[in-house]
């Protein structure tokens, strides 16, 4: 047996840090046969095909050295020209941009090139699970602002002004949103982006689902008057293109943030993954009739799983975008915990507790409807017998 007191070794960030809420159902998930699961975050498409042989062509043509830090200036050209055309956004790829190692690697630069200890940011909840340990991470103090159920999920301009101190510098926008599938339009993020000015803040934007919008095309805040120049958008191509294993990303934003993470990344990262940047170029020149085919199968799916939650009792307002539904459970007295486990459990179908996103998130379950249209039948009938039991 060892003598060492491993323990004493561990920074105290790494002691404090809480193990992700998603993680413990997966365990269990894994561990069980038959289970249908509408827990993971990732698309149930493979890859493109052609996204796929760009790679295998970058490693046949000895492409398989560093790029430069901030990634391959085709695919900065390329993310730049996306933008322009799906957005209505310009940015310079030579000092505007930097491709990541995801969306993840995007955040946590983000926050590490802009927040100083004590810096406070706010984080509108229930949101993804890794922002307020990522804002920790870089010291600053994540302020959680309720997005609550009454108002469909929606963050209200007067919840985010009530949370301003003379501390905060910067605010968080993930939309559409993981968890709820919330959308904000042209106008509601207008609002926003007025409190945003008159307190002279920042706004790191996730838009990572962005072309999985199904009502409205996605409007981004930094195409809001003024807003490009305190905005840092964050994008990526796991989601829209089915990515998620190749890991890529981007910033893009006012050049002077910009460089800043650009530092950070030169000793942190590197660049990121040059075959898959290769693929990625594939997928922006030649994939997006691919995006939007998979697009108009989660709009299907969405349409008849978010009516079957309500049709079996599942109280569920209708998400405009990602590929979640986010039902109340309310109802029935369980905790989100507890009906998350319960169902695994009884009837093998696998979502996510609502309450592992923050506040408001309580009441609630995160199902993906990024799964096949059979198995999302079969875990509706499962769920309707299992609140049968119960309501
Ligand atoms: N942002 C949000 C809102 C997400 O849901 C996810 C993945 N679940 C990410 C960022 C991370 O994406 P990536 O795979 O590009 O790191």
């Amino acid at each position: 047996m060892s003598q060492v007191s491993t323990k004493r070794y561990l920074s105290k960030t790494a002691k404090n840090i809480k193990p992700s809420g998603i993680r413990r159902f997966f365990d269990l998930a894994n561990q069980m046969e038959d289970v249908i699961s509408l827990g993971v975050g990732e698309p149930d498409f493979v890859t493109s095909w052609n996204v796929c042989e760009a790679a295998y062509a970058a490693m046949e043509n000895g492409y398989t050295a560093y790029s430069a830090n901030a990634g391959l200036m085709e695919l900065r050209e390329a993310i730049s020209g996306y933008l322009t055309k799906q957005f209505k956004l310009r940015y310079q790829p030579a000092s505007e941009i930097i491709v990541t190692t995801g969306a993840s690697q995007a955040i946590d630069l983000a926050f590490r090139a802009l927040v100083d200890p004590g810096d406070e940011v706010l984080i509108h909840e229930p949101s993804f699970v890794a922002y307020a340990p990522i804002v920790q991470l870089a010291g600053g103090i994540p302020i959680p602002v309720e997005a609550s159920a009454e108002s469909a999920f929606k963050l209200l301009p007067q919840q985010l002004e009530a949370k301003i101190t003379d501390k905060t510098k910067l605010v968080l926008l993930c939309f559409p949103n993981n968890p709820t599938g919330a959308t904000l339009d042209e106008t509601e993020l207008g609002k926003i982006a007025e409190v945003v000015k008159k307190h002279d803040l920042l706004v790191l934007s996730d838009e990572i689902y962005a072309e999985l919008s199904y009502d409205k095309a996605h409007v981004s805040i930094a195409s809001i008057h003024d807003m490009k120049e305190r905005t840092i958008l964050i994008s990526g191509f796991s989601k829209a293109f089915a990515m998620t294993g190749w890991r890529l990303g981007y910033l893009a934003g006012p050049e002077v943030f910009i460089q800043a993470m650009l530092k950070i990344h030169q000793y942190t990262m590197m660049c990121a993954p040059t075959i898959a940047q290769h693929g990625a170029l594939e997928a922006l020149t030649n994939g997006l009739e691919d995006v939007t085919k998979m697009v108009t199968s989660y709009r299907q799916r969405r349409n008849f799983f978010v009516k079957a939650c309500n049709q079996i009792g599942l109280e569920c307002h209708k998400p405009g975008g990602a590929f979640y539904a986010f039902p109340s459970i309310h109802k029935l007295g369980l905790s989100s915990e507890e009906f998350a486990e319960e169902l695994l459990k009884e009837e093998k179908v696998a979502v996510v507790p609502g309450s592992v996103f923050g506040l408001g998130g309580q009441g609630h379950i995160r199902c993906s409807y990024a799964a096949s249209m059979d198995n999302l039948q079969k875990a509706i009938e499962r769920m309707d017998r299992f609140l049968a039991k119960r309501i």
